[in-house]
């Protein structure tokens, strides 16, 4: 059964905002809106990532990439104090790699289902993979999220506005 995330708190909504202004910034870039932050169990921002689909294939989501550094930077007691903040919920790949490499919370503004529903009424092309919540890959993970109201509201326009301009 999964356990419903915990509310976020002004930490988390602090950190969502930076993952939101890395996912403008792969906007601007020409890449899909995806942004993500590592912060260590004492609040401090260890490295910070967006998608880079664009650039190198469509394994390179930020979520992977972070937990890739943890793996080379972080004890394994550092890793498990670790939060992995991002803008949408990990996808199958980047939970499991969460999973694998034993990274701490996971904090997201949109779900993976949220993220689903805005695509879907954009018309934008559907995944060739199934999305499950990371409860359901990850074993005993700590999830918050989504945010609500204006937060949620701009990754959302962000998302629109990178299928307005590719799938058009
Ligand atoms: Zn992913």
């Amino acid at each position: 059964m999964l356990t419903s995330p915990k509310p976020l708190t002004e930490t988390d909504l602090e950190h969502l905002r930076h993952c939101l202004q890395l996912a403008e910034e792969a906007l601007q870039a020409g890449d899909e809106p995806f942004g993500s932050v590592l912060v260590s169990g004492n609040n401090k921002v260890l490295a910070t990532a967006r998608n880079r689909v664009n650039e190198l294939n469509n394994l390179a989501h930020p979520e992977l990439e972070l937990v890739r550094w943890a793996a080379d930077n972080l004890s394994a007691d550092e890793r498990k104090r670790a939060t992995l903040y991002t803008s949408g919920e990990h996808c199958p790949m980047c939970a499991a790699a969460h999973g694998w490499i034993g990274v701490g919370p996971i904090v997201y503004l949109s779900s993976a289902r949220q993220l689903q529903q805005w695509l879907q009424e954009a018309g934008a092309p559907a995944a060739p993979i199934r999305f499950l919540p990371v409860q359901e890959l990850i074993v005993d993970v700590e999830v918050r999220g989504p945010a609500e109201g204006e937060l949620l509201e701009q990754i959302k326009q962000l998302q629109l506005r990178y299928h307005a301009r590719h799938d058009g």
